[in-house]
């Protein structure tokens, strides 16, 4: 075992602070990386705030890795020391079930095994994340990053980036298809490209008028405040497919109204429960609500050499190690364009 430095919290109210922890020595399958990236996710916080609950501690967050390979086991094949490599939002999966099978891992019947606060199958105990220097973690969970993109704005595709991709790709998204957007956070901004790369007239719907520039120079085509009832009904019964990344709960019945005949809208922000549904609003129109997470570990890869053939990358601000409790704080208020980005070597120095 190497005992390496990290950032975590002690308890649901402790602010994050510099602690040590412990990665295994590697196996004959394993990669171990030299963390040099890691975004800042909201579920970091919730999980360090335990809102969820369940949350082991000390929480060491961080499922939005990037690093360098420092050393690979001798049973690992398409990855070389030096390489820049991605760690999503999970280390290992059961490998055996009908979702594994499928390339689902991310619905593993056993549960997956998630990049912190998951159970630890090597050491006991629970796993620790991207806020730390050195992470070893089973190859095939290991994503390689296109080398045309810029590192340290690919971390945040590792889960914002595939929260919105999967569900786009799902339901097939495609040139000409009318797609609206509705929320401009971490994952909205990767809706919004995604859906633009995909060929798609992209609709940023937002209650805020203030977003709407910065959604047209995202790649949105139009913007709909969704609070104005006349232009909510102008695009009534037309979009053919929608994706809500509004992080919590609200009332979904407007947006219905906004859906073609049989069209879908995914939910991938909410964890929580939402305001009734009114069952007229899917039956006039047979449609379908939907939700996604993340993605497989196949998919990831697919979607980071979009991004390559796309050059998309997500917009970050980034951020010290030190200042990670700040950060917390401007998430929480939606003060971010649209990702904090830690760089590592502020934990090393
Ligand atoms: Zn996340
Ligand atoms: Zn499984």
């Amino acid at each position: 075992m190497s005992e390496v430095k990290a950032y975590g919290a002690a308890d649901s109210k402790a602010d994050l602070k510099e602690i040590k922890i412990e990665r295994r020595v590697i196996q004959p399958r394993d990669v171990k990386i030299k963390i040099t990236y890691c975004g800042v996710c909201h579920s970091d916080i919730h999980t360090v705030r335990n809102d969820w609950g369940g949350s082991k501690y000390p929480v060491v967050p961080g499922h939005e890795i990037i690093g360098k390979v420092l050393e690979i086991g001798n049973e690992v094949e398409n990855i070389k020391v030096g390489d820049t490599v991605g760690v999503g939002c999970m280390v290992d999966s059961c490998r055996e079930c009908e979702p594994c099978k499928q390339d689902l891992e991310q619905f593993c019947e056993q549960g997956m095994v998630g990049t912190y606060n998951g159970r630890d199958k090597h050491l006991g105990g629970h796993t620790f994340g991207g806020y730390s220097e050195e992470i070893v973690v089973d190859n095939y969970y290991v994503l390689r990053v296109p080398e045309n993109l810029d590192e340290n704005a690919v971390a945040p595709l590792l889960c914002a980036g595939i929260t919105t991709f999967s569900p786009l790709n799902h339901w097939k998204v495609s040139k000409g298809d009318k797609v609206g957007v509705i929320g401009l956070g971490g994952l909205g901004h990767m809706g919004i490209k995604f859906a633009h790369a995909m060929g798609a007239h992209v609709v940023m719907i937002t209650t805020s008028p203030g977003k709407a520039e910065d959604a047209k120079r995202l790649g949105a085509d139009e913007v709909l405040i969704s609070k104005d009832t006349d232009a909510m009904k102008k695009h009534a019964n037309s979009f053919d497919f929608l994706l809500n990344t509004v992080p919590v709960g609200h009332d979904i019945n407007p947006y219905l109204s906004l859906l073609k005949i049989d069209a879908t809208m995914c939910m991938v922000g909410a964890v929580e429960p939402l305001e009734a549904v009114h069952g007229g609003s899917l039956i006039m129109g047979r449609k379908n609500v939907a939700g996604s997470l993340i993605g497989g570990i196949k998919e990831t890869q697919e979607m980071l050499d979009f991004c390559g053939e796309h050059n998309i990358v997500s917009d970050i601000e980034m951020i010290d190690m030190h200042t990670i409790n700040e950060a917390y704080e401007r998430v929480v208020d939606g003060d971010v364009k649209y990702r904090f980005v830690i760089d590592m070597e502020s934990l090393r120095n």
